[in-house]
């Protein structure tokens, strides 16, 4: 509310106060001292207050929307007022107190808009009342009028005059107190004001940083969540990285299948974490796996898992190459875990393009142990040992082939050599005696022209493997060359050996080889040496065991004999 509008509600409130007390003092008058021998107390009553009254109401209605809103229409509403209060005095009995609700008019305005305004209705006020008085010495006819005069309200109105006056400078000088206070509430306001703005302003950058920090922050959240991610994959891949680099160390050094997949187990085990880590071979034959490697110690639970590794599931993982990833597995469909403590699993194919070898089988303990990237993982280890396997089989082929004589099954006269030369360093060492016999097929070539050539080769496996079958796993047959073989007897002294040949000599010659309707038998020659007894080298050993077959032969073939001894030699 402003100053204005403060001064003239209270004005408003005022008048209404007066117009009550005259109302009520006017009715008084009447009912009681029946003054109204002229009729202007009724019309006072009847007529003027209740116009003051709608005046006053209206006044309020519009005071803050028409009245107060421009200097004409407020100075117009204080000249209506003035001028109805001088005809109230002029017409009606309201006395002196109409004079103060004058003077309450001339201060409203006044101390509400300005000494200016109040001096402008002061002066308009003095006028006209002197107008009006001056009007009614002139006319002096009408009654109120001399009483007017009569009653002394000259002196009173001169009076009243001079009080506005005194008033008007007074509140001015009240005013003009009351302005500079609130010129100084005003600075002080503003001031406060602008201290209000600077801490808006403070708390909106200090709401910005805020929200700045927020932002950095969730940023810095979810860079963090990032990163964590990220690390994580970084640790499983590392995780990765060497267990495949392991594998593949493992791979590459090893070409024994059971050392490997023992070594594979164990880096499954050491890298994951598992519970149980199991690799089942595939026996093509029995269409059956076979548990090959496994942590598994308990013999209930091994004896579980061998009952029922031949599952559908298992099978399936193998035949069709779907791996397996149950983090929640249960009895039914995986039989093997059945009153195990099993909860979780991964089955991946040992695989090549062109063999299945098995499975690995990883279990867990717990439920939800295991992701995509285990699986991925173990997928790769899968595929990387059945490359391993397949490798491994093709290398004992090869070193099958590259040791063993294809047509008889015995070992290479290459293989023989290199034999003979660490059976040799280890009877000089271990100083035992070491027998070496080459035997050859008597007249062969007569036997191939007769028999044909195929079958010449039928009688030269059958040889083999009778004295094979016929020697100690610690002896050693090879094919020294065509229709000629080579016998070394570890721990064998010259006469030992003479007594073992002589008794193959004799079954070589006893047994008829077939051959579809034809059937035949061959006699052989042997030729014996022996270390230390005929031979110091293994040279020797060899070209002395050649010479005692010769002599063999010379002596009518199918016949033992011996090198000389060293001691017949000298
Ligand atoms: P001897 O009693 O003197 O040993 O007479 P021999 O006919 O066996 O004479 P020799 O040792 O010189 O002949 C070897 C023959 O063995 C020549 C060859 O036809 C035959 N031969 C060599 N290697 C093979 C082979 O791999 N298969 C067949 N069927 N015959 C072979
Ligand atoms: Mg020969
Ligand atoms: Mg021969």
């Amino acid at each position: 509310m402003n100053r204005t509008e403060f001064f003239e509600k209270l004005f408003i409130k005022s008048t209404w106060l007066f117009i009550a007390a005259g109302f009520l003092l006017n009715t008084i008058s009447l009912l009681i001292y029946h003054t109204n021998t002229n009729g202007n107390g009724m019309t006072m009553v009847f007529v003027f207050y209740p116009a003051a009254a709608l005046l006053n109401l209206v006044k309020s209605k519009c005071l803050l929307k028409y009245i107060i809103k421009s200097d004409l229409s407020h100075i117009l509403t204080r000249v209506f007022e003035i001028t109805i209060i001088l005809v109230g005095i002029v017409l009606g009995n309201i006395g002196e107190w109409a004079y103060i609700f004058a003077l309450f008019a001339i201060i409203t305005i006044e101390l509400s808009r300005g000494i200016k305004f109040g001096y402008m209705i002061l002066s308009y006020w003095m006028i006209t009342n002197m107008l009006i008085y001056f009007m009614h010495l002139y006319v002096n006819t009408h009654q109120t009028v001399k009483s007017f005069v009569d009653k002394g309200n000259f002196t009173t109105m001169v009076f009243y005059c001079l009080m506005g006056l005194i008033l008007v400078i007074f509140c001015n000088i009240l005013a003009k107190e009351s302005k500079m206070k609130d010129e100084e509430n005003k600075a002080l306001l503003s001031q406060l004001e602008e201290k209000y703005q600077q801490l808006a302003a403070v708390e909106e950058e200090v709401q910005g940083r805020n929200r700045l920090l927020t932002e950095t922050n969730k940023a810095l959240e979810e860079a963090n969540l990032r990163m964590e991610e990220s690390n994580k994959r970084l640790t499983s891949s590392i995780a990765e990285f060497y267990t495949l680099q392991e594998i593949g160390r493992v791979i590459g050094s090893i070409f024994d299948t059971t050392e490997l997949l023992r070594h594979v187990n164990d880096i499954i085990l050491g890298v994951m974490g598992v519970s149980y880590s199991t690799i089942l071979l595939y026996d093509d034959k029995k269409g059956r796996f076979k548990v090959n490697t496994t942590n598994i110690k308990n013999k209930k639970e091994l004896v579980i898992l061998n009952d029922n590794i031949n599952c559908e599931a298992l099978m399936d993982c193998l035949q069709n190459g779907n791996p397996i990833l149950e983090n929640f597995a249960d009895s039914d469909t995986y039989s093997f875990i059945k009153n195990r403590e099993v909860k979780a699993l991964i089955a991946v194919p040992l695989t090549t393009k062109t063999r299945k070898f098995g499975v690995v089988l990883v279990e867990h303990k717990y439920f939800n142990a295991f992701d995509d990237g285990n699986l991925r993982l173990l997928a790769v280890i899968g595929q990387q040992v059945g490359i391993a396997m397949e490798n491994a089989a093709l290398y004992q082929q090869m070193q099958e082939m590259a040791t063993v004589d294809g047509l008889t099954g015995v070992y290479n006269r290459l293989y023989f050599q290199d034999r003979l030369s660490k059976e040799f360093i280890r009877a000089q060492e271990n100083d035992y005696k070491l027998s070496l016999a080459i035997f050859d097929i008597d007249h062969f070539k007569k036997f191939n022209d007769t028999y044909g050539h195929l079958f010449g080769d039928k009688v030269l496996k059958s040889i083999a493997s009778l004295v094979k079958g016929s020697i100690r796993g610690t002896d050693i047959i090879a094919r020294f060359g065509g229709e000629e073989f080579v016998i070394l007897f570890s721990r064998t002294s010259i006469r030992e050996a003479y007594d073992k040949v002589e008794i193959l000599r004799k079954k070589i010659a006893s047994i008829s080889i077939k051959d579809n309707l034809v059937a035949a038998s061959v006699t052989v020659s042997f030729g014996v040496s022996s270390y230390p007894e005929t031979s110091l080298s293994e040279n020797e050993m060899i070209s002395h065991a050649d010479d005692a077959l010769y002599d063999a032969k010379s002596s009518g073939r199918n016949c033992v004999r011996i090198a000389d001894t060293i001691d017949d030699k000298e």
